[in-house]
């Protein structure tokens, strides 16, 4: 898979992680709402109280707050027409219909973004840097995203994307993840969910020998299983 790689910035080398990233661009959002923007000093102390859990990473709800009750205008794009919602995540990958997941947006803004993950479609479709995100949408992605990857045992992964570089591009790779992701279930128990989804193969002898005939079922239990787990998470 190719990415647009002109809008992204690698972090320094002590992020390995995608739980040192999401801490490190949630640090970055600090120091922009600080008016320290760029200060690597400033950003990496926050980094470091933000991931020893000397500092908790809701403080800037205050300015969520503030800024989702002013919204009468696009949060992407500043127009003030056509004005509704937009899922950050969208439903269709597990997002929520709640104020959390909520911020006001444009049509135009809310079609071009679709169902896409939040910084490959401010990266990869606007071309904008990933830093020109709006804070009060990227503070909130962070948030819910740290919970789905927590969910889905990936925090502790270097590279989701296959291209071996840790980027916000990586971030969102998990919602589009189509098998459910059991690190608390005990590893000998036989799966128990019916593998409707699963491509079939069935062999049948006839007389021209093996006839090999593959079915498939658009049924996808797995997937609705992933959005109810997510629910239960947001205690939705
Ligand atoms: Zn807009």
């Amino acid at each position: 898979m190719s990415k647009c790689a002109l809008y992204v910035t690698m972090p320094p080398s002590a992020v390995k992680t995608i739980r040192d990233l999401i801490f490190y661009e949630y640090a970055k959002l600090i120091a922009r709402s600080a008016g320290f923007a760029g200060n690597y000093a400033f950003i990496m102390k926050k980094y470091t109280e933000l991931r020893e859990g000397r500092l908790a990473w809701s403080n800037l709800t205050r300015e969520h707050r503030k800024e989702f009750e002013r919204g009468k205008s696009c949060t992407y794009c500043g127009s003030p027409r056509n004005i509704g919602f937009d899922h950050i995540i969208p439903l269709s990958k597990g997002g929520t219909d709640t104020p959390d997941n909520l911020v006001a947006c444009c049509a135009s803004c809310n079609t071009s973004k679709g169902d896409r993950d939040l910084y490959d479609w401010w990266v990869n479709t606007l071309h904008r840097d990933e830093d020109t995100l709006p804070r009060i949408v990227a503070g909130k992605y962070l948030k819910l995203i740290y919970d789905i990857h927590k969910e889905h045992g990936t925090l502790d992964s270097t590279d989701l994307d296959g291209d071996s570089k840790l980027t916000v591009l990586d971030l969102g790779v998990v919602l589009d993840s189509q098998h459910e992701s059991t690190p608390s279930a005990p590893k000998n128990k036989p799966a128990t969910t019916p593998r409707k989804g699963d491509t079939k193969t069935r062999k049948r002898r006839g007389a021209g020998g093996i006839h090999t005939r593959r079915t498939h079922n658009t049924a996808n239990p797995s997937g609705r299983g992933l959005i109810n787990r997510i629910r239960r998470k947001l205690n939705i």
